[in-house]
């Protein structure tokens, strides 16, 4: 089985994706799983995970409830609000549907050292209990930094999305050894979870 790791849906509204700028023009229209379905189809996946694109507890909502509809859409990649008292509660309510398979914060905007404030690692340290994977969505300068906090969780899985935006350089230079990575591979359910630690 063939599924397509990280796919993005919206309904394009220039505001709410600030970030889509005139390099990215393509972008600016709405990606719906009635568009995704054939594209799917025509390379042989038969399945996708759904990630989060705004950080609001509507998105993820919306998210789940288009994987409601559309039994292809296999897991969603959800935002609750990691750094808030309420997160387990938050956690609870969206975990109730089991289709909701990990969180994600859009931590490249966000300080330097964002990754290891304290109400973000009490966050983090709740994920386990509810099965959930955390994507790490960083630049390359970040990388450090995702080490030590990876690092703190040896039992939580990670996803490093689009390979901290650096795949034409960490990509080769992973399989050439040149960077030291460890990869360890859970096979929880049906996903399939790349753990990356990178540093030397
Ligand atoms: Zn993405």
């Amino acid at each position: 089985m063939y599924i397509d790791a990280h796919q993005h849906f919206w309904v394009y509204e220039p505001r709410e994706y600030a970030w889509i700028d005139d390099s990215m023009a393509l972008l600016r229209r709405d990606f719906l799983p009635g568009d995704l379905k054939p594209e799917l189809d025509r390379n042989g996946f038969q399945g996708c995970v759904a990630v989060q694109a705004r950080q609001s507890l509507q998105e993820t909502q919306w998210l789940l409830d288009l994987a409601k509809d559309a039994p292809f859409i296999l897991g969603v990649v959800g935002w609750v609000d990691l750094r808030s008292p309420q997160v387990r509660s938050q956690l609870a309510a969206f975990t109730a549907n089991s289709k909701l398979v990990g969180i994600r914060h859009i931590v490249q905007s966000e300080p330097d050292d964002f990754l290891l404030q304290p109400e973000f690692l009490r966050g983090i340290s709740a994920l386990e209990e509810f099965d959930l994977a955390y994507d790490i969505l960083i630049y390359p300068k970040h990388l450090p930094v995702a080490a030590e906090f990876v690092r703190k969780f040896p039992r939580q899985r990670f996803v490093l999305d689009h390979l901290a935006k650096e795949e034409q350089v960490l990509f080769p230079a992973i399989l050439a050894g040149q960077v030291a990575t460890t990869i360890i591979y859970h096979s929880p359910r049906w996903v399939p979870i790349a753990r990356f630690v990178v540093g030397r």
